[in-house]
């Protein structure tokens, strides 16, 4: 840490900021500029107490961290990219991943449906709430256990790998039992205890971005899953509070290549939160994948006009589709090879539209 002491402070002043450094167990190092003084104090913060307390002396005009607030979750601590494996498909590395499927799991018809037709047009994971966060207590909650079921069994029958939301700590068992992937959510990207109960599930983690969280804020998010042992992680942008209105979020794609060059985690990005218009989501996977995300999660619905949630933003099938066909350029834009295959294979542009 860095202290910068006022100017025209005093010896005696300066010697009680020193004096303060050593009795929190660092050791101070000053120097003495032609106006101001700055303290270095060098210890390891993780093992002493914090320094930030010395912001109460009145001759301290700031105290600064030298080193990241996120240890684990910086690209410092580890420069390699971290490819995470959900049950043997990879998420990061090479390759796009694209995680697509219902806002909320609704039915088996609707749901099988949509597994079907993602997995058909190239998609790597399937999405789907069973416990949904909504604004509204009157709003349609979600499926709870037997969205759940429903999930197994749309995996039993295509194959995909299941990411769906953990609301709650006290779900985490019975949601990791179905889960690959346990999402995290916007309005829980703050929770510290559920991070923690989520990162000891062992499951694979996709955190999602606070709708009003600092870059620095989400990669300490990440940090507590880290921290707790799980070293996987998955970022997802999907979007911000702003004065904007026009769109429902507005999706922050600087913050995906500022996290990307912070990080060593995967940053993925969710257009269809990211702007909450099933119109806009091309653009805005074109726009993701061309600045080097690692993947993408869409919403996709048979009939978006009648979802129970989220159904001015998701897309149909056919639109889907075409989605991941426009993609072929800026993938190869940025020298992806392709989009990873629900199998974990390389899928390539030729035998996903075969497939599709
Ligand atoms: C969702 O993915 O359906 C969802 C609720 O996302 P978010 O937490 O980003 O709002
Ligand atoms: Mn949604």
């Amino acid at each position: 840490m860095i202290i910068v002491i006022k100017p025209h402070a005093t010896q005696s002043q300066i010697d009680e900021v020193t004096a303060e450094v050593e009795k929190l167990g660092y050791t101070p190092h000053t120097i003495s500029g032609a106006l101001q003084t700055v303290v270095a104090a060098i210890g390891d913060e993780t093992t002493h107490h914090t320094l930030e307390s010395l912001n109460a002396l009145a001759q301290v005009e700031r105290v600064l961290p030298v080193q990241k607030r996120y240890k684990l979750a910086s690209r410092e601590s580890h420069p390699q990219p971290t490819v995470i494996d959900v049950d043997g498909v990879p998420m990061g590395g090479a390759a796009l991943a694209v995680i697509a499927g219902p806002c909320s799991v609704e039915s088996a018809d609707q749901l099988l449906a949509t597994a079907r037709a993602v997995k058909a047009a190239g998609a790597t994971l399937l999405r789907g709430g069973a416990y949904k966060p909504r604004t509204s207590p009157y709003e349609f909650q979600g499926l709870g256990k037997e969205g759940l079921r429903l999930l197994r069994a749309a995996k039993e029958e295509t194959g995909l790998k299941i990411v769906t939301e953990l609301l709650s700590e006290y779900d985490a068992d019975i949601v990791a039992e179905t889960a690959d992937m346990l999402q995290i959510g916007a309005r829980n990207s703050q929770n510290f205890r559920l991070l923690v109960a989520a990162a000891r599930t062992g499951k694979p983690i996709l955190l999602k971005r606070g709708m009003s969280q600092r870059i620095e804020e989400w990669l300490l998010s990440a940090e507590y899953i880290l921290s707790s042992g799980n070293p996987n992680v998955m970022l997802c942008e999907r979007g911000i509070r702003t004065f904007e209105t026009y769109t429902r979020n507005t999706l922050d794609l600087a913050a995906v290549a500022a996290a990307k060059s912070e990080s060593h985690l995967p940053v993925i990005v969710d257009p269809s939160q990211g702007c909450g218009r099933a119109d806009l989501v091309p653009a805005l996977c074109a726009g993701a994948v061309a600045l080097g995300a690692d993947g993408l999660i869409i919403e996709v619905h048979p009939n978006p006009a009648e979802a129970l949630s989220d159904g001015q933003q998701q897309v149909d099938f056919g639109m889907f589709r075409q989605l991941m066909a426009g993609l072929e350029p800026f993938l190869k834009a940025v020298n992806k090879p392709g989009i990873h295959a629900a199998s974990g294979s390389l899928a390539t542009f030729d035998a996903a539209s075969a497939s599709a």
